[in-house]
């Protein structure tokens, strides 16, 4: 008897009859004698025609207001998928978040996990009860809803399974597992059987959104091990847990994409000690995450300063600088939001030169002109216009042939 923690992602509950599907399964593994947690999304598309909503009423809603609508999406599918449930003849019961209570710090759209108490639901686990939990959500300090970030059911799914040291979590997707590059962008991408967490960090971290990078942090931080599955068809998936040093790992992972990133360029800055500290600590004070930082060589004691940011941070960004470009007697600062950024990534480039020599050769025989790059360890970035985004993923996951399973060092 094992205490299993599944995760059902939008798709996976995007309909009543999708639903009732779960539900069997969910049955079918607790007449085996299994405790389930069950944690759950909002169907698919409700969490974006709710912030539509909230954008229609205001152009910049409060974010402590756009927590208690957005949570409303995963209310309506604990609810379903208990009632789902009880129609099998299967005990379960509902939670939001805050009557886990899964306590959360206070950053409103990207709060993070600071406690669980697993007592209540693990009473009810012990009496016999499938519990179902809302994902993505949480409570703070003064009992406002937060929500964790978007994709932040994995996280709630990894936290639980981590708070209640479930055996196994599950999650379930609109894919059989974790691939090479988004399988909706590259036809001939291949599944990964197995992924350390580093890989899986790195990956999310980069743009596959398949797993949010937070649920993965967790899972690596308590040792959570977890599969990717897809909740349509039977597979193994992908398992991703700690590493094992004896295993050999491949050259490249993967290629990941992101579509939104904007770009902010401020010119004209002079070049004196402490500007990028003015320029990007007001920035990171805002709780808005900057990616990609260049700072050109000055010319005539001037220079520009461009980062990188999510898109939709972009406006507040803008506004923000506006006051300091005038404070530093810069030129000017302009926006962008026409970006893609594409990566390869993968541990076992650590070993290996030449990689970025491939990746630049590639995209230049496609005619695609890089505006930014970055490089650690183990992934290089770049940026390029979002219009080339397919095309370049496509040309990268040729150029390192990644649809054949070879490359381990
Ligand atoms: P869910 O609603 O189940 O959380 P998501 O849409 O968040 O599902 O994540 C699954 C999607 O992630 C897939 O449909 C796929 O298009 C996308 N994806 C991006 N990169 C990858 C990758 N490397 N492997 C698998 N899926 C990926
Ligand atoms: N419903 C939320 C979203 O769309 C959370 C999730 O699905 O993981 O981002
Ligand atoms: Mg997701």
């Amino acid at each position: 008897m094992a205490l299993i923690v599944e995760k059902y992602g939008g798709t996976s509950v995007g309909s009543v009859e999708r639903i009732r599907k779960i539900a069997r399964r969910v049955q079918a593994s607790w007449q085996e004698g299994n405790r389930m947690v069950v944690v759950v999304s909002a169907m698919s598309g409700e969490t974006n025609r709710l912030l539509g909503l909230a954008g229609e009423i205001s152009p910049r809603p409060s974010a402590r207001e756009v927590d208690t609508l957005v949570s409303t999406g995963e209310q309506v599918t604990i609810a379903l998928m208990s009632l789902a449930l009880h129609e099998l003849g299967v005990p379960a019961r509902s939670y939001a978040g805050f009557q886990v209570p899964i306590k959360t710090d206070s950053i409103h759209g990207k709060a993070r996990i600071e406690d669980i108490s697993g007592e209540r639901v693990m009473a009810d686990l012990e009496a016999g009860k499938v519990v179902v939990i809302a994902g993505f959500q949480g409570i703070d300090s003064e009992n406002a809803i937060t929500t964790l970030g978007r994709g932040g059911t994995d996280t709630t799914a990894v936290a639980m399974a981590a708070a209640l040291k479930a055996d196994e979590c599950r999650i379930f997707t609109d894919v059989d597992g974790v691939y090479t590059a988004d399988p909706r962008i590259v036809e001939n991408a291949r599944r990964i059987d197995y992924l350390t967490f580093e890989e899986m960090l790195e990956l999310s971290g980069a743009g596959a959104r398949v797993m949010q990078i937070r649920a993965v942090e967790f899972a690596s931080k308590y040792d959570v091990a977890f599969r990717v599955l897809s909740s349509f068809e039977d597979g193994v998936g992908t398992l991703i847990s700690c590493e094992d040093s004896s295993m050999e790992r491949p050259l490249i992972s993967g290629i990941t994409s992101v579509d939104n990133e904007a770009k902010v360029t401020i010119r004209g800055v002079p070049d004196r000690p402490g500007i990028a500290y003015s320029i990007l600590n007001p920035v990171s004070e805002a709780h808005i995450n900057v990616d990609m930082i260049v700072q050109n060589v000055g010319t005539d004691s001037l220079t520009d300063l461009t980062f990188t940011i999510n898109q939709d941070d972009l406006e507040r960004t803008l506004a923000l600088l506006e006051p300091v470009v005038r404070e530093l007697d810069a030129e000017t600062v302009v926006g962008d939001s026409s970006l893609a950024k594409i990566s390869v990534v993968g541990v076992g480039m650590r070993s290996h030169a030449g990689i970025a020599t491939t990746m630049f050769r590639a995209l230049s025989e496609k005619g695609i002109n890089i505006q930014i790059i970055s490089t650690s360890e183990i992934k290089i970035s770049v940026t390029i216009d979002r219009e080339y985004l397919e095309l370049a993923v496509r040309a990268l996951h040729n150029a390192f042939e990644l649809h054949v399973a070879a490359g381990i060092e």
